[in-house]
């Protein structure tokens, strides 16, 4: 997490690979085909522990290929993709947490049920420990009372919540969000936004969000990683050396804003 003393160590950059720590997630010249095309070329990213990174780009720049390569779906690349230095085809990609644009819940399950989905596989989810740690979670995401209600009983908030936190349920490297708030109202966007990073504050984790929003992006990250091209590749990085808690309204920030939109050439 980024405090004033880390800040001091380890000063904010415009680099993509941030310098003087070792990366939990690091990218080097990752190069993806599917037969004739190339969706991503010599993209190189690195994020450190605890850091927060944004992803943005437009349609068909590669950001749900890059997704695929982190998470493990994607075996088929060039370059070295890496979580807490193993390789995301030699296991990296399970110290990997997901949270998609839908919350994807199991209708018949309870909140309980569907957080304790996230476990590891070794993890009985039948044990005193491992209940512990799910209705930790679901305090932690602000669901308090929640445990044995179904999907069906939710808001499109709260169940974005419950996929929050068996994103987490794993105790993940590195928590990857792909929109996870397009689906919402702009009011519910807002108040998951900062309930986020909330969330973000209390546990450390390291976070790559994905998303077309650039608003979302600089509002909630470190550094805005900016895709673009064909093939894609990461074209500019934007650091967010805003502290926190940020005013949406703040003019260095609506600045950054129009920096991150003009590099996506919009
Ligand atoms: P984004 O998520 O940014 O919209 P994608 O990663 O989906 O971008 O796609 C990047 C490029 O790769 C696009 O040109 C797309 O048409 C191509 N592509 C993606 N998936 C496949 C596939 N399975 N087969 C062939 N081409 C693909």
């Amino acid at each position: 997490m980024s405090s004033d003393a880390d800040a001091d160590l380890a000063p904010p950059t415009a680099d993509a690979a941030p310098p003087d720590a070792d990366p939990v997630l690091a990218v080097d010249g990752l190069r993806v085909r599917y037969d004739d095309t190339v969706a991503l070329d010599g993209v190189d990213l690195a994020v450190v522990d605890g850091e927060f990174v944004a992803v943005v780009g437009p349609s068909g720049c590669g950001k749900s290929t890059l997704l695929r390569v982190l998470s493990g779906l994607e075996a088929e690349f060039g370059g070295r993709v890496t979580v807490d230095g193993t390789d995301v085809r030699d296991g990296g990609s399970d110290a990997v947490g997901m949270v998609f644009q839908e919350p994807r819940l199991l209708d018949w399950a309870d909140v309980r049920e569907n957080v304790a989905v996230g476990l590891p596989a070794d993890v009985d989810p039948d044990t005193e420990a491992a209940r512990e740690r799910v209705d930790d979670l679901i305090e932690t995401v602000g669901l308090d009372g929640f445990a044995e209600s179904r999907p069906g009983e939710l808001s499109g908030g709260m169940a974005q919540r419950v996929a929050l936190a068996r994103g987490l349920a794993y105790d993940p490297s590195v928590l990857l969000l792909d929109e996870p708030f397009s689906a919402l109202d702009r009011l519910t966007k807002a108040d998951q936004q900062d309930h986020l990073l909330d969330v973000w504050a209390e546990r450390g984790t390291t976070v790559v969000l994905v998303t077309h929003d650039v608003e979302e992006a600089v509002y909630l990250a470190d550094r805005v990683a900016v895709l673009g091209g064909q093939p894609g590749t990461v074209e500019s990085v934007v650091d967010v050396d805003i502290d926190r808690p940020r005013d949406r309204a703040d003019a260095d920030l609506v600045a950054l804003r129009r920096e991150v939109t003009a590099a996506l050439g919009r």
